[in-house]
């Protein structure tokens, strides 16, 4: 496995592989690595001939500072997990190394994906997202990259942003991947103390009981039923749920027939915050 710190010398490397031919899937990661990381890996290792994963604690996405200093930071773990699985390639930048003039994001819009949930929860997220990205992929040139549908909204922002900009990406969702009781797998899930790890499956029983409810239930019962499950918790403070259809991510008020839609939540426990979501069924 190679580690880079140094964009030049990545880059190096990366145009020698190129010459040969070989297909290079990219996996980016902000560390702190867990089994969902690893399971992207595996997927761009089916698909290319070489993967490279970056970790990068991006500061441009984060609207709040105590959200950014408190992220987990496990290097050493990171990288033996990333070399028994033999990943190719790990590039480790500094936040100088990629933010050569200010730590600064450009402004993006992609029709109005960016605006809901994390968007409108997390001022700014999106356009700090797509910046890196957009750095990491001019650096990297990658014939495929590798998302998580745990970031559902970023998955489709990613996407708008590869096709708007040209960038020749062709991006890849993969599924969500949950600890034995269902919570999902996050790096933040570390922050969270015994008494908040053990309440947190809440949050995917939610998510599911929504699944039952999709097929004979108006999405405002849907909606006062999950603010009622957080409501009687003292560990876990509900931000948003919001049913929206899959693809526009507008917030639906009705099911309409055709349609598919999904269902999304954050939910705060302490200052840790988590979010899920699940695609619902269509037969309704
Ligand atoms: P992060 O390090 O949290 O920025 O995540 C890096 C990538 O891993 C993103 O594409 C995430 O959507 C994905 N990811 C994080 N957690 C999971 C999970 N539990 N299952 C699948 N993918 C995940």
């Amino acid at each position: 496995m190679q580690i880079f710190k140094k964009k030049e010398a990545l880059v190096a490397s990366l145009s020698e592989l190129k010459k040969e031919n070989k297909q290079i899937g990219f996996v980016p990661t902000m560390g702190a690595l867990h089994q969902g990381h690893l399971s992207l890996l595996e997927k761009s290792r089916k698909d290319n001939h070489i993967s490279i994963v970056t970790i990068f604690v991006n500061p441009t996405q984060f609207n709040k500072v105590e959200d950014l200093e408190k992220y987990p930071k496990t290097i050493e773990n990171d990288l033996n997990m990333l070399s028994d699985i033999a990943c190719d390639i790990v590039f480790i930048p500094s936040v100088d190394e990629i933010y050569t003039d200010a730590i600064r994001s450009k402004n993006y819009s992609f029709g109005g994906i960016e605006n809901q949930m994390e968007g409108k929860y997390r001022k700014g997220h999106f356009d700090g997202v797509a910046t890196i990205i957009q750095l990491f992929f001019d650096i990297i040139q990658p014939h495929r990259a590798y998302f998580g549908e745990k970031d559902y909204q970023q998955l489709q922002v990613v996407t708008k942003l590869s096709q708007q900009e040209n960038l020749g990406v062709k991006i890849i969702g993969c599924p969500i991947h949950r600890e034995k009781d269902g919570l999902a797998m996050s790096s933040r899930n570390a922050r969270l103390s015994l008494e908040q790890r053990n309440a947190s499956p809440l949050i995917y029983q939610t998510l599911k009981r929504v699944c039952d409810l999709t097929k004979s239930h108006q999405i405002d019962d849907i909606n006062n039923f999950v603010k009622a499950q957080f409501n009687s918790n003292n560990l876990l403070t509900l931000e948003y749920f919001t049913i929206a259809n899959q693809d526009t991510l507008q917030e639906a008020s009705s099911f309409k027939k055709g349609e598919t839609y999904r269902a999304f939540i954050a939910v705060n426990a302490g200052n840790v915050r988590l979010i899920d979501n699940i695609s619902l069924p269509t037969s309704r």
